[in-house]
């Protein structure tokens, strides 16, 4: 929901956090951070920003104001699709009351997993920039193509969100989002590359291809997809660390 008044009048007597991905996935959406924090102070809520897409290496949600962050570590921390891990970064008294919740319930990483996201932050920061610098190609390449009716990628100056993604993060990742005429078409597409792995997983060094409306989003109603923008002839394709010729060359053929 990009639109920071309709956060403004959500806010309810009972209303205790605001909770947003940022940017979200697969199209991109993003909301002005330091906007929305000066919302949510204004009304002694707390904000949570979901920075899984992004990373620490892209965008820093706490110096913008916001209180709580979420990584899914399973996602471009690791980077390399080996284990489900997660974290929550915020201040001394919120973090106290998450490590005694996670402490007594389980949710807890175990040491091998804790190794292999410590080996994934080693390399985190070069990866994101090669992620981003292989998604813009991808994008700026998908964006010239004739049977690709849209293409949704924060670094393209067509996308909506161009502006607010320059002035809060310092690249803009590894997801490209585009759409082809129908679900039929999209099947084809994904059905035919070659390289791309089929899976609804994002952040692996390794490019992914999703059809977000019969997976991501497949639990939602066809009311709640449509008013997410999410129609049936939308791909997600998470940019890889390939040679992003090969990943252009095997779309390239599959969407003939
Ligand atoms: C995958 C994902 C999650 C969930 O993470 P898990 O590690 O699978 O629990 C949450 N937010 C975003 C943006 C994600 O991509």
């Amino acid at each position: 929901m990009p639109d920071l008044s309709a956060w403004e009048n959500s806010v309810k007597s009972n209303t205790k956090l605001f909770l947003l991905e940022n940017p979200s996935n697969p199209l991109g959406e993003i909301v002005d951070i330091l906007r929305l924090s000066e919302i949510s102070k204004k009304h002694g809520i707390l904000l949570a920003v979901d920075n899984a897409i992004l990373t620490p290496a892209l965008q820093t949600p706490l110096a913008l104001g916001a209180d709580i962050v979420i990584h899914s570590a399973t996602k471009y921390i690791d980077g390399q699709g080996r284990c489900l891990a997660g974290a929550v970064l915020g201040g001394e008294e919120i973090i106290e009351q998450i490590a005694s919740f996670t402490r007594t319930t389980g949710p807890a990483l175990s040491a091998f997993n804790a190794w292999i996201v410590l080996k994934g932050l080693d390399t985190l920061s070069l990866r994101m920039k090669a992620h981003s610098a292989n998604a813009m190609r991808l994008a700026v390449w998908l964006d010239g193509q004739k049977s690709v009716k849209k293409v949704h990628y924060l670094g393209l100056k067509s996308h909506p969100f161009h502006q607010i993604a320059k002035s809060q993060q310092s690249d803009f990742g590894g997801i490209v989002a585009f759409e082809v005429a129908d679900k039929i078409a999209a099947f084809k597409l994904i059905n035919s590359v070659k390289i791309l792995s089929i899976t609804a997983n994002l952040g692996d060094t390794k490019s992914t291809i999703t059809h977000p409306a019969t997976t991501t989003h497949g639990r939602l109603t066809d009311a709640e997809r449509a008013a997410a923008n999410i129609n049936s002839g939308l791909i997600r394709v998470s940019v890889g660390l390939e040679s992003i010729d090969d990943i252009i060359a095997d779309i390239a053929q599959a969407l003939v």
